[in-house]
């Protein structure tokens, strides 16, 4: 069904509303604290928001000790569909301050570099972000210039809030369960740390990506290697024939693995070696690595090679020995969401319904939604909106919080169309 006028543009400014309310709220995590959550400021905002969902009339509201907040949207009258979970993370990324952050709205953007009132040297032009051209007449929100916006991922929840918020206010939209869940300290990587996923529904989507349109479903199948050669130490002097150089040895191991497959030359689908780390003397030498794919066979194929050239270097260096240790780290969420392939279909018919065009897009690392993927709960991640990310330059376009919502909105009422 769609969405009438008055609906879209009710999702609109509610959104924009309580975007610019949240990112004013401090909540940057920190990788050192080795806290659940890393930073007790997070709560300032889970407080707010446990505060709002209870306005909404959300039931089972609970923020536990660990900072993640949970609430539950009953279903619309003679709903009988399946329970969806929405998922969105309320911390900003430690690498820029998030603290005082103050929105800017530039109406009506005409195509311009756009600048920042606390920093006259800062602009923000079409070759930094060519998606500004798309927002000509658009309203573009930025932060003042000293701190990132927190579009990621506050767009996210601003957007979550605005769905439930029509919800209540428009009793024809039609939508099942929704289960929220807004969780601490994603961008340090421990975003599902301390979730009780047993509080979850078994489909869930998180709401954390970027440009309009985007839809995540796969990720990286992720291992590290360790490499450790224990070579043969003997006076310089008196060395010939005898010293077996494990530093020396290890540089050209190292060096014989194919260039081509490396961070710096690759993209899309393609995977690589990445080198993370070196150490060692003439006794003893150890590489990190890191070996990423989206496909399993190739990782297993790049392992081997690592076996081969084992067996090479120990053949050409009589006495050394070398250790290869590999650890599965995560696993491409694909391999879940193949099972489930509603979940993403629901999900890309949403993105259009909404009038935008799907930009399916492979994660070239890992996410949250991987995690719970792993946990038993496929998790697609839809985009959010902001662009730039991480950044003093990070904006998001009003339209782009409005369509996000309608996403949601959309994706609600298709889940309840299809039944239990
Ligand atoms: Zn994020």
């Amino acid at each position: 069904m769609p969405l009438s006028d008055e609906v879209k543009s009710y999702l609109e400014s509610d959104a924009l509303t309580r975007f610019l309310r949240y990112v004013q709220v401090h909540t940057t995590s920190a990788e050192e604290t080795g806290a659940h959550p890393s930073t007790a400021r997070q709560f300032d905002l889970s407080r707010l928001l446990e505060g709002e969902l209870r306005e909404l009339g959300l039931r089972d509201i609970e923020l536990d000790e660990f900072c993640y907040l949970y609430a539950t949207l009953p279903p619309g009258p003679g709903v009988k569909g399946r329970t969806i979970g929405l998922v969105a993370h309320v911390d900003t990324s430690p690498a820029v301050s998030g603290e005082n952050v103050k929105p800017v709205v530039h109406e009506n953007y005409d195509g311009e570099s756009i600048g920042f009132p606390d920093d006259p040297n800062l602009k923000l032009t079409v070759e930094d972000s060519p998606e500004l051209e798309d927002c000509i007449g658009d309203s573009i929100i930025t932060a003042s210039g000293k701190t990132l916006l927190s579009a990621d991922d506050k767009a996210g929840i601003a957007e979550i809030m605005a769905a439930l918020a029509a919800f209540g206010k428009f009793t024809e939209l039609k939508h099942g369960e929704i289960r929220i869940c807004f969780t601490p300290d994603e961008e340090i990587g421990m975003g599902t740390a301390k979730i009780n996923s047993d509080k979850l529904p078994q489909y869930c989507y998180t709401l954390d990506g970027g440009e309009p349109g985007e839809l995540e479903a796969e990720c990286f199948d992720a291992w590290s290697a360790t490499v450790n050669f224990k070579g043969i130490s003997v006076h310089p002097g008196f060395a010939k024939n005898k010293m077996i150089n494990a530093a020396v040895v290890a540089s050209r191991f190292l060096a014989s693995l194919p260039e081509y497959e490396t961070p710096e030359h690759t993209e899309l689908r393609e995977g690589f070696f990445h080198l993370t780390g070196i150490s060692g003397s003439e006794e003893e030498a150890q590489a990190k690595l890191i070996i990423r794919d989206f496909a399993t066979a190739n990782n297993e194929r790049r392992m081997d090679h690592l076996r081969h050239l084992k067996d090479l270097f120990e053949f050409r260096y009589p006495g050394l020995k070398i250790e290869l240790e590999f650890k599965h780290q995560y696993e491409n969420m694909w391999t879940v969401m193949e099972k489930h392939p509603e979940s993403v279909e629901l999900a890309r018919k949403a993105i259009e319904m909404a009038g935008v065009t799907v930009k399916q897009k492979a994660i070239r690392g890992g996410t949250d939604g991987s995690k719970l993927s792993r946990m038993g709960h496929p998790t697609p991640n839809l985009f959010a909106g902001g662009i730039l990310f991480h950044s003093r330059k990070e904006w998001i376009a009003k339209s782009s919080l409005g369509k996000a919502a309608e996403t949601v909105v959309h994706l609600a009422a298709l889940w309840a169309e299809r039944g239990a």
